[in-house]
């Protein structure tokens, strides 16, 4: 993007996985203007070294239910977020 817009309704600082995903929530929710600002390249942090594991079973009830959401997800993500590029 060339330039930022003046404001917005939601700034989301950082581009790894949990600020995409928040970005992406918000968007399939309805949210119009929000920004996500990341400072080198998208998923160049952490989540770069991440591609591996999805692991199922976590520490806690919450994070294993987010385990599984994210698996399903995983599997549509793709197909639903393609740009086709126009003729
Ligand atoms: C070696 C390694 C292996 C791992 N393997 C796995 C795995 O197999 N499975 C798994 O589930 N998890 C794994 N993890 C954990 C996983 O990588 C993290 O939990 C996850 O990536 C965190 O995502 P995040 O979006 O919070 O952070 P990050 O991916 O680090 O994203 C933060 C982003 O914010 C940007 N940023 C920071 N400050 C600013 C600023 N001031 N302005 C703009 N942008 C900014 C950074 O450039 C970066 O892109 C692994 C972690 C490591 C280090």
């Amino acid at each position: 993007m060339s330039s930022l817009p003046k404001k917005a309704r939601v700034v989301i600082i950082g581009g790894g996985v949990i600020g995409c995903s928040v970005a992406y929530h918000l968007t399939k929710l309805g949210w119009k203007d929000v920004v996500l600002l990341e400072r080198k390249q998208l998923t160049s942090g952490t989540t770069w070294h991440a591609a591996g594991l999805i692991a199922q079973l976590r520490a806690t009830a919450n994070m294993t239910k987010l385990a599984k959401y994210s698996q399903e997800l995983y599997g549509t993500l793709e197909a639903e977020t393609r740009i086709v590029p126009a003729h």
